[in-house]
């Protein structure tokens, strides 16, 4: 998707400022899922965007549990179904050992942990792990929102500042890239949808504490020879220091080449720039520690960057009518795919909250409401479980890990209960119903009164 996406592309009528009901700053995943609910509730809705493309970096792949049932009722699992792929679970390695022919054969299994029946193949919505690069996901609900008729982009547009958030209205700041020229927009709502380092959440002047997680970590997409079949394809190599995910960008085939996803830890002390942690030799380096097959490698690296991992939470969501959502509004480590699909699931909640205030007249304190508890579930829930995958990889020795670690232990042998007992909170406490909150205050709109 490209260049400028709209029915009137933002031109000031009457010299007055363009206004929408809701402006979301940012056209990624959380942006484009806010604004397509909103559009299919017939809210009009525009989307700002700085890039001049939607972004292809090599970002999240999975979803699961809580926010395939959103993607569904948004008409939008089916094409994420098509597209992309459906896996069975996770599960833990040790490093890859010496196959005695030179090469090296795939480590022990430590755990697996499964999100549907071993042999399932129906895969009902919500079972198992649903596999697409963020980039192509991104793509498919940016085109449903546009479908719905009531949503437009603008590429190239950036949030520079919020000058007015007072009363009824807010009046912003945006530049246009391309020709630097800035002029004034306003919307009835403001959702920040732009990222970790929101602009949004600046302006607003909210903090955004927590804490930063020493190492970087390499992503790679790489090409890769697919020389045996696994039945669980994502899976996290133990490492005290090098930890890494390993997971598949499309569907593996036995005695084909597949695009990999590699994400390995840096070591903290480490302190290279970042051009040179993700050089083809430091890169092949771990490759040799984390890879299976034979020896040389014959694996073409597709994509590569580092990041930084974080635990944060801003202090409030909302700042009159002006809200946050996805990670302008919390970050965490990508242990557990806890970050892009708690981002979706705040754009139901949000999406939710707007449509009942601006539809059913409930009371705007609703926004109160949605930021208490998205904050609740990422302090809850969120934050603890992504923490605890991250440090469950490399904080245990691999040949102590099940002995010490009551999650490993229960793994080995669980029953069908003890399953549903661990797949329950990202069905029940990951998703925020903001209806039936809204019922247990008796925030009832001024018609169900
Ligand atoms: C390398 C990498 C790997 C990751 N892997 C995983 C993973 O495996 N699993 C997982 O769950 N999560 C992962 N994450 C995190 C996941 O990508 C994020 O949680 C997700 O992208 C958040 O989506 P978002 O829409 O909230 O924000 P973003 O995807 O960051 O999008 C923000 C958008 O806002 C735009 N923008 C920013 N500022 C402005 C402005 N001032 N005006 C207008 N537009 C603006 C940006 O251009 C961008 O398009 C990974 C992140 C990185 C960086």
């Amino acid at each position: 998707m490209n260049g400028s996406t709209n029915a009137n592309d933002g031109k000031a009528v009457n010299g007055a400022p363009e206004h929408s009901t809701v402006l979301v700053v940012g056209g990624a995943v959380v942006g484009c899922f806010t604004a397509l609910k909103l559009g299919q509730a017939g809210i009009d809705v525009t989307i700002i965007e700085r890039q001049p493309t939607t972004s292809d970096s090599p970002r999240a792949v999975g979803y699961y549990g809580a926010a395939q049932l959103f993607m569904d009722e948004v008409g939008v699992y089916k094409f994420v179904r098509d597209e992309g792929f459906m896996t069975r679970g996770l599960c833990w390695r040790k490093r890859p050992t010496d196959d005695g022919k030179g090469g090296k054969q795939l480590g022990d299994v430590i755990a697996r942990q499964h999100l549907c029946a071993p042999d399932e193949t129906v895969f009902e919505v919500s079972a198992g792990q649903l596999n697409l690069p963020q980039a192509d996901l991104n793509k498919i609900v940016l085109r449903q929102a546009l479908k719905t008729g009531h949503v437009k982009l603008h590429f190239n547009t950036e949030l520079v500042s919020i000058l007015h958030n007072e009363g009824k209205d807010v009046t912003v700041l945006v530049r246009d890239i391309n020709t630097n020229v800035e002029r004034k927009l306003t919307a009835t709502y403001l959702v920040g949808a732009d990222g970790a380092r929101s602009q949004t959440r600046k302006a607003l002047g909210i903090a955004f504490a927590g804490h930063t997680w020493p190492e970087r970590l390499i992503a790679t997409n790489a090409l890769k020879y697919n020389e045996i079949q696994v039945d669980l394809p994502t899976w996290y190599t133990m490492d005290r220091v090098h930890y890494t995910i390993t997971t598949p960008l499309e569907e593996p085939v036995l005695g084909k080449k597949t695009l990999w996803r590699y994400t390995i830890a840096a070591d903290p002390a480490d302190t290279r720039p970042d051009e040179e942690l993700i050089s083809d030799e430091n890169i092949f380096k771990h490759y040799e520690n984390v890879m299976s097959g034979p020896r040389p490698l014959q694996v073409q690296i597709e994509a590569r960057s580092t990041y930084r991992i974080h635990q944060r939470l801003a202090s409030t969501l909302r700042k009159g009518n002006c809200l946050l959502a996805g990670d302008a509004a919390h970050v965490n480590n990508p242990y557990g795919a806890l970050g892009l699909n708690t981002g979706i699931l705040d754009a139901d909640a949000l999406a939710e909250a707007l449509i009942m205030i601006l539809k059913e007249q409930y009371p705007p304190s609703l926004l109160d409401i949605y930021s208490d508890e998205r904050r609740k579930v990422f302090q809850f829930f969120v934050d603890p479980t992504s923490t605890q995958n991250k440090l469950r990889v490399h904080s245990n020795h691999e040949d102590e890990a099940v002995q010490n670690d009551w999650f490993f232990r229960l793994l080995q042998n669980p029953t069908y209960q003890e399953l549903k007992e661990m797949a329950k909170p990202y069905f029940e406490t990951w998703r925020t119903n903001i209806r039936k909150l809204a019922e247990v205050i008796q925030l009832g709109s001024p018609i169900h009164q």
